[in-house]
């Protein structure tokens, strides 16, 4: 069980790497591959940036939490709230396995 978290945290960290790798282009090379040009619409160009920020931003932090719930699987903490201590829900874990807060103290965060 902890082997296959571990695999699929690595897998994970693995794929945000290449989604921040493929963000991290220039504009130029992203436009080519996911948005298309808009030609003239230099406004809409920079907006699509700074939603692309945002969007790193996003995976730059769940990145962080993969790192620290591979340092938890290592402590033997996995699985329990950095926060509070208390058991994180299985659903919860299922659905993000490298959730390291519970739901209560990742509303808070
Ligand atoms: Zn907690």
């Amino acid at each position: 069980m902890d082997t296959d978290v571990a695999l699929l945290l690595h897998a994970k960290r693995d794929e945000l790497d290449d989604q921040m790798a493929t963000l991290e282009l220039t504009p130029d090379d992203q436009g080519a591959i996911s948005f298309g040009k808009r030609v003239g619409e230099g406004t809409s160009m920079a907006v699509d940036r700074l939603a692309q920020v945002a969007v790193h931003d996003g995976l730059q932090a769940t990145r962080a939490d993969v790192e620290r719930a591979l340092v938890k699987l290592d402590e033997g903490t996995y699985g329990t709230c950095d926060v509070c201590g208390r058991p994180i829900a299985e659903a919860r874990l299922e659905a993000l396995p490298w959730a390291v807060l519970c739901v209560e103290d990742q509303a808070r965060r």
